[in-house]
Formats: C-alpha cells, sequence, structure tokens
C-alpha cells in the first residue's frame, strides 16, 4: 500500500518515459502509482523470448521494438554508463550497410547500443529498483479510461486529478499523442488536447526471421533506401552478442499501412525481400510477425513535455524533446516529473 503523507503522482504508461517520471518523483520524496495496459513494463521496448525451435536460437531474446540506442545528453549518457557498468546494455556498432539505388555503402555515425538481454529489461531494472519504495506501485494490465481534472476541489481546496474513480495531486501520460488523447476527457487539459491532436505517427511491421544456420554477409545493421517493403534489418544474433540466426527487419510505413488489419500477411513479403537483400537462399524455420499501429512520431517537438498546469496533467514520452527515440522518451519523462514537482512545491 502506498504511503499517503506525500503529494501522490499517477503515471499512465510504464515505457521508458513512464519510469524516467517516476524515478524522478519518487526520489523527491513524492508516492507513485504507474499504470500500464500492457502484462510487462518497456512498451515499445518490446521483446520476443525464443524456445522450441531446436535450433541455435532457442533461448535467444529478440528486439521486436527499439532496435538501438544513442546517446547525445549528459543525464541519458549517465544512465546508459550505469546501464553497461551493470552489463545490461553495450555499445553494439557505429558502422553499418547502408542500401540505396546507387549501390551499399559503409556508414558510420553515432555509437548504438543495444540492451544485453533485450530493451524490455532495462525497464524491468527501473522498475525493481523503484519497487524497494514503499511510496511506489505497478498496476500492470490495467487500462485506465479515463481522466478527469478537479480544478478546484471544494472538499480539499486544492486542485486533483480523477483517473477511473481515484484521486491524485498530479498526473503523467506518459505514451504516444493518440493514445494520451483516448484519456483526456474533453474539457480536461483543453490546449493539451489540441496540442496533441496535431501529432502525426507512422506504423511499422516488425517481422522477426529465425534461420536453421547464419548464411549473410557478417554485418550487425542496414538502413534500406530503396525498398518500399523493408526499412531495416538488424542482426539480432550480433545485437545480442550470441551469434544466434535471427534477423528483425522493420517494414517501411508504407507497407504497414497497406496491411493495417492485417500485419501477418506482409511477413512473407518481408522475408522474400530480406533473402532478397541479404542473399538468403534458405527459407527461415521459423517467423513472427508485430505491427505497432504507432510506432514513432513522424516529427518530434522541440518542447521537452506537454504541461497544463490548471489541469496538474503532464504529457511526455518520444513525441517530445526533438527527437523519437529512446533517449527523448527519457528525457521528457524526467521533465514532466520536473513540471509535476514544482507545481507540488510550491
Ligand atoms: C518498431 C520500433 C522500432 C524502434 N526503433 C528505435 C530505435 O532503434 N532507437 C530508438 O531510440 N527508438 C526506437 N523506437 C522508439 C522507442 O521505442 C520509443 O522512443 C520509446 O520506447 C518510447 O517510450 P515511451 O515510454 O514514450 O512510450 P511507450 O514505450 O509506447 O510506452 C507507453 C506505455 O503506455 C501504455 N498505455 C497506453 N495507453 C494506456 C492506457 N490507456 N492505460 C494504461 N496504459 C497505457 C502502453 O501499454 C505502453 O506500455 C522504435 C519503436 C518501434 C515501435
Amino acid at each position: 500500500m502506498i504511503e499517503q503523507t506525500s503529494p501522490r503522482v499517477a503515471v499512465v504508461g510504464c515505457g521508458l518515459s513512464g519510469v524516467a517520471a517516476a524515478e524522478t518523483l519518487i526520489r523527491q520524496g513524492f508516492s507513485v502509482c504507474i499504470f500500464d495496459m500492457g502484462e510487462n513494463p518497456g512498451g515499445r521496448l518490446a521483446v520476443r523470448d525464443i524456445a522450441g525451435t531446436g535450433t541455435a536460437a532457442d533461448g535467444e531474446v529478440v528486439d521486436v521494438g527499439a532496435a538501438f540506442f544513442t546517446t547525445s545528453s549528459d543525464d541519458f549518457s549517465a544512465r546508459v554508463m550505469d546501464w553497461i557498468a551493470r552489463d545490461l546494455a553495450r555499445a553494439w556498432f557505429d558502422t553499418c550497410t547502408v542500401i540505396e539505388d546507387a549501390g551499399r555503402r559503409r556508414s558510420s555515425g553515432p555509437m548504438r547500443f543495444a540492451a544485453t538481454r533485450g530493451t524490455r529489461s532495462l525497464v524491468v531494472d527501473l522498475v525493481e529498483v523503484l519497487s524497494a519504495s514503499p511510496r511506489f506501485e505497478l498496476r500492470l494490465a490495467t487500462k485506465v479510461q479515463q481522466m478527469r481534472s478537479d480544478l478546484a476541489d471544494p472538499r480539499r481546496g486544492t486542485a486533483s486529478v480523477t483517473i477511473d474513480g481515484e484521486r491524485f495531486d498530479a498526473a503523467i501520460l506518459a505514451m504516444p499523442d493518440a493514445q494520451a488523447l483516448r484519456i483526456l476527457t474533453p474539457d480536461c487539459a483543453p490546449l493539451l488536447a489540441s496540442q496533441l491532436a496535431t501529432s502525426q505517427w507512422q506504423p511499422t511491421i516488425s517481422h522477426t526471421m529465425i534461420f536453421q544456420e547464419r548464411t549473410w554477409a557478417d554485418d550487425d545493421f542496414w538502413f534500406v533506401n530503396n525498398s518500399d517493403v523493408v526499412a531495416s534489418i538488424a542482426d539480432n544474433g550480433r545485437r545480442r552478442g550470441t551469434s544466434a540466426p535471427v534477423l528483425v527487419a522493420h517494414s517501411t510505413a508504407e507497407l504497414a499501412h497497406a496491411h493495417f488489419d492485417s500485419a501477418q500477411d506482409a511477413g512473407p513479403q518481408m522475408t522474400a525481400a530480406v533473402r532478397a537483400i541479404l542473399d538468403i537462399t534458405a527459407e527461415p524455420i521459423l517467423t513472427l510477425t508485430r505491427r505497432w499501429g504507432l510506432a514513432h512520431p513522424t516529427s518530434a517537438r522541440e518542447e521537452e513535455c506537454g504541461w497544463d498546469a490548471d489541469a496538474r496533467i503532464a504529457v511526455c514520452g518520444d513525441g517530445w524533446h526533438g527527437k523519437p527515440r529512446m533517449e527523448a522518451a527519457w528525457l521528457s519523462g524526467k521533465s514532466a516529473a520536473l513540471k509535476v514537482l514544482a507545481a507540488l512545491s510550491q
């Protein structure tokens, strides 16, 4: 049970931005309850565990959401360094192959990091640390339906937020904009709602291919810029450091749009495209296909997060903080928590 003496904040969403917000609030002595409709923490940091194939892939953890992460801020770099020190993450690659109409070239860029046990493990680790606090509560498999702001609650004389009938001092929606919009009632934080309604998000299909053996040229990652079907291919065995014969392709947004109701139907097309690109003659022995309806915003706002001071509701995630990626989600979650801290500490 959460202690009731400190301000109590609801965080909806147990992805990277939600746990970043929760960690910041808990450190400052606040009570936090995270809700997530999923069975597991992590959100788009999702994995599949492979078992029963009778191949070298058994026991493999496959990243079926985010492929890798990069760092540019001191804050997120410190987080990543801690993960590396505890063997939760490792430097994966800074040079990979880019495939274009003009041909194939090697391209160098920032260091891409991978999670040693899959990206979800990073969020699970953060949740485990938070769980040591009596002021932290996590409710998984709990879909929040509606949020209401009681601007001046006459019984308490302060603003509060009600989530599915339960009162909190403030709330943070840590998720893609369209999901946040489904929770906000029309008259609750109207300016925030109009901001959320302007963004556009792209779908992606994640297609995992498990082969009997590795037959493709050694590389970690291929950016595919000349295909209508596949946008990128990751070598999951090299990502994990296991050499398991597993590839994960992400589709173009166009293919995912075309297969809105039937991601599985896109699987054979994606397998064929990957086999052609990497010159693989064998068929995979198993494929796993998953569609992400809200994979990425087409662009992220420069604001660090959304915040309605009157309603005491913040919105955060990778739709904020400049670049739609894990680092932005982390920083945006912390920014949202700082808004709440400042408001409730007055
Ligand atoms: C296929 C794919 C590839 C990607 N590749 C990369 C990459 O290579 N590098 C990179 O940096 N980023 C990548 N990303 C983006 C990265 O995954 C996100 O930036 C990051 O995970 C966002 O975290 P978040 O906490 O903002 O949102 P999410 O992870 O989406 O978390 C939101 C959470 O809110 C929950 N939720 C939503 N509505 C409700 C509700 N009503 N009630 C309760 N819970 C709710 C969801 O269940 C979810 O767990 C990729 C994403 C996808 C999908």
